[in-house]
C-alpha cells in the first residue's frame, strides 16, 4: 500500500493561500461530498475563501445532506466556476486519483489554474506528479478518514464543528457500506467516537442518505434484481445490465443506481458483481469483489476496460455495445479464473 503524508507541506500551502478551490469527482458520492463539506468548513473557519465544485449533478440524497453548504455543479455553473477559478491560489482535489480521467470537462479548468495543487485521496495509482503535495493513503477506508486525520493533526479535534463531524461521518459510512467492508481499523472507530463527541448527527445522516430514496429508485432496484440480474454460479459472479430505456421507465435520476452493484453479493456464494449502465456517453461499468482473496477489480478494470479504482471496488467505461461489453466481462472472468487456478 502506498502512503504519502505530506502534511507539513499541505499545512504550509494552506497557510499561504486565501482563495481555495476544492474539487470532487464525477458522479459525486458521500465520501466526495463529505470531504468537500468538511475540508471547506475547516478552511473557512481559518478565514479562507472556498469554492467547492463537482463536475456533474449531485444525487438527491446528497443535495439534502449538504444543507446550506454551497457545492457548485460544473455542468450548470460553468461560467461562474471558470471565473472564480481564475482567482484561486490553491486547488485541493479530493477523493479521486487522476485529473485527466475522473472529473470530465472540469479537468480543463483545474489544468488552467497555475497555483499549487494538493491531492487528498485513497484510490490506487494516484497521479502524484500532477500535485505539489499529497495526503494519499490507499489503505484508508475513505477520503473523509484522511480529512479527519489532516484536520485533527493540524488543529486538534476541538476544531471539528457538528457540521464537519456529520460530513466526515457521511463519507466514512458510505465508503465502508456502513462499516461492513473496507479497512475497518480500530482507529477508524476511535475517529467515529470523536466525531460523535464533536456533534455528528448519525441518525440525521442515515435518514438523509440511506432512507430517503425515491419510489422510482426502489422500483428500479426491484426490477433490476428480479428481471435483469444474471448469476454466473460457476464463476461466483453476477451482473446486471440496464439500458437507457429501462432507466427512463423508472424516472431515473442521478444516484438512483447507487449501491445496486453491491446487492448481488448478498447471495450466498457470490463474491464478484458488475453493473453495466447505458448512458449517453457509452456504458458505465461498476465492479465489486470481496476481500483480499477476491478478484482484483482495479486490475480487471484496467486490463479489460478503461478504468480503475480499488481492489474491491472499481469502475470503467466501455464504448462498444452492451452485448460486447458483457462478453468481454465474462471472458475476463474466465481468463482470471484460469490464472488463479494456475
Ligand atoms: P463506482 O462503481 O461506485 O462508480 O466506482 C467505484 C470505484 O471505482 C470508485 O472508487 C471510483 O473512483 C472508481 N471508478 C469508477 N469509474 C471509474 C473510471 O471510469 N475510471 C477510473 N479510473 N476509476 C473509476
Ligand atoms: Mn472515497
Amino acid at each position: 500500500m502506498a502512503e504519502y503524508y505530506d502534511t507539513e507541506k499541505i499545512a504550509a500551502l494552506i497557510s499561504a493561500s486565501s482563495e481555495i478551490m476544492l474539487v470532487g469527482h464525477t458522479n459525486p458520492d458521500g465520501d466526495s461530498v463529505g470531504s468537500l463539506i468538511a475540508m471547506g468548513c475547516f478552511l473557512e473557519d481559518m478565514g479562507k475563501r472556498v469554492m467547492r465544485v463537482v463536475p456533474n449533478e449531485l444525487p438527491r440524497p446528497l443535495k439534502s445532506v449538504k444543507g446550506k453548504v454551497k457545492i457548485y455543479e460544473f455542468v450548470s455553473s460553468e461560467a461562474y466556476v471558470r471565473e472564480r477559478a481564475r482567482g484561486c491560489d490553491l486547488v485541493i482535489c479530493m477523493d479521486f486519483n487522476d485529473i485527466s480521467s475522473r472529473i470530465g470537462a472540469l479537468s480543463e479548468v483545474v489544468d488552467g489554474c497555475e497555483c499549487p495543487r494538493i491531492l487528498i485521496d485513497h484510490h490506487l495509482n494516484p497521479s502524484l506528479s500532477d500535485f505539489s503535495a499529497a495526503l494519499s493513503d490507499t489503505s484508508a477506508s475513505s477520503t473523509c478518514y484522511l480529512v479527519y486525520k489532516l484536520i485533527t493533526g493540524m488543529a486538534g479535534a476541538e476544531s471539528i464543528t457538528p457540521r464537519m463531524a456529520s460530513a466526515i461521518y457521511l463519507g466514512m459510512a458510505t465508503d465502508t457500506g456502513k462499516f461492513s467492508y473496507g479497512a475497518l481499523t480500530p482507529d477508524l472507530f476511535r475517529a467515529v467516537a470523536v466525531l460523535v463527541e464533536r456533534g455528528a448527527d448519525i441518525m440525521a445522516v442515515d435518514m438523509a442518505v440511506f432512507n430517503s430514496q425515491s419510489e422510482g429508485r426502489m422500483r428500479l432496484v426491484g426490477f433490476a434484481l428480479s428481471e435483469k440480474m444474471v448469476v454466473l454460479h460457476g464463476r461466483r459472479a453476477a451482473y446486471i445490465t440496464l439500458t437507457v430505456g429501462e432507466l427512463n421507465r423508472f424516472g431515473h435520476k442521478s444516484g438512483d443506481t447507487e449501491g445496486l452493484v453491491n446487492m448481488p453479493m448478498q447471495i450466498e456464494g457470490i463474491d464478484t458483481s458488475a453493473l453495466f449502465l447505458e448512458t449517453g456517453e457509452g456504458i458505465k461499468i461498476s465492479l465489486r469483489s470481496r476481500g483480499a482473496d477476491g478478484l482484483d477489480v482495479n486490475t480487471f478494470a484496467r486490463t479489460y476496460f478503461t478504468g480503475g479504482g480499488h481492489r474491491n471496488a472499481a469502475g470503467a467505461k466501455s464504448f462498444v455495445s452492451m452485448d460486447e461489453t458483457v462478453s468481454r466481462f465474462i471472458e475476463g472472468l474466465r481468463i482470471e479464473d484460469e490464472k488463479r487456478r494456475g
